[in-house]
């Protein structure tokens, strides 16, 4: 599954014919998304301007009620991860269709029937065909400008989905394809600093892992992200430690890509036992691993982590 309408390049947000009376939903200050708005020459369109990071159902349910009858014609998320996972939890509940037009580069939100809402201030990973975008814009034009901090975690996160995607035991050839030439494009664009490349990739990783899964590194990397650790940068240590686990085809150009980075090692406050108790339920990402995975499996894997420095040369 992929979007309907997928419009990539230079200026594809500049030529994309939104309709009138969209909902535009975003996360950003005015002095940015003021200039955004300016470039995609949108006309006659609502703003919705208060979502924030790990946005909460409460946020999705208000944004529903604040805007009824007021015919909206679609939904524009316009953003990070944030914004475009609102759009989606939106349409599915209202059927109203969704475009959305990612400003971050690295999770491929924008490909993908995924998205994460808190509940009871816990995030929830959700999959529904019904959030899937009817269209999704990729436009190398917001790269610019991103920090480098947000700019390596999202395309560590890229490379991380597609190199496990491609391993995951969901995937088939078609599946494969698309991870293997999204890494390769992620690992020419990071370690030969072609930055202009990372939209590209991402988007090829969306549909990707998208349609097969992510696997171990990621499910390790959950409990680094429940003590406030940066999706990402976990990744950098989980995935080159579960690379290496599985004998994955590329452990070598992953930990390349973490080192190119300078990734700190990471530390965690929970016991290794413990934190293996919270790992071991996560069998969407563990049943889907190359390899099976016991709880000892993953205290060695989480004792290389934070006990050697996994992308020490
Ligand atoms: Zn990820």
């Amino acid at each position: 599954m992929m979007p309907k309408k997928i419009m990539f390049g230079e200026n594809a947000a500049k030529e994309f014919p939104y309709p009138k009376n969209a909902l535009v939903i975003t996360t950003t200050t005015p002095d940015i998304y003021n200039k955004w708005l300016d470039y995609i020459g949108i006309k006659n369109y609502e703003l919705y301007d208060k979502v924030t990071p790990d946005p909460a159902i409460e946020t999705v349910e208000a944004i529903k009620k604040q805007y009824e009858g007021e015919n909206i014609s679609c939904y524009i998320g316009l953003g990070g991860g944030s914004s475009m996972d609102v759009c989606k939890y939106l349409g599915k509940m209202t059927g109203i269709p969704k475009i959305l037009i990612p400003t971050t580069f690295g999770t491929g939100a924008e490909m993908t029937t995924y998205a994460v809402i808190s509940f009871d201030h816990k995030k929830k990973l959700l999959q529904d065909e019904a959030f899937l975008a009817d269209a999704a814009i990729v436009d190398p034009y917001f790269l610019p400008g991103t920090p480098f901090n947000i700019l390596r975690n999202s395309a560590c996160d890229a490379a991380a989905q597609a190199s496990e995607g491609y391993d995951s035991k969901l995937g088939n050839p078609f599946t494969k394809f698309f991870c293997k030439e999204a890494f390769d494009i992620l690992y020419d664009a990071i370690v030969n600093d072609k930055h202009h490349l990372l939209p590209y990739g991402a988007m090829l990783s969306g549909i990707g892992f998208g349609n097969s899964s992510t696997t171990l590194g990621h499910a390790l990397s959950y409990v680094f992200s429940n003590e406030g650790v940066p999706h990402g940068y976990a990744l950098s240590s989980c995935t080159t430690v579960a690379h290496k686990f599985n004998k994955s085809i590329y452990y070598k150009r992953f930990k390349e890509i973490a080192q190119k980075f300078k990734f700190e090692p990471l530390k965690l406050k929970q016991p290794l036992d413990q934190a293996a108790d919270v790992i071991m339920p996560d069998r969407g990402h563990l049943d889907n691993n190359p390899i099976p995975v016991t709880k000892q499996d993953i205290i060695k894997c989480l004792d290389e982590i934070v006990n050697t420095n996994p992308l020490a040369a």
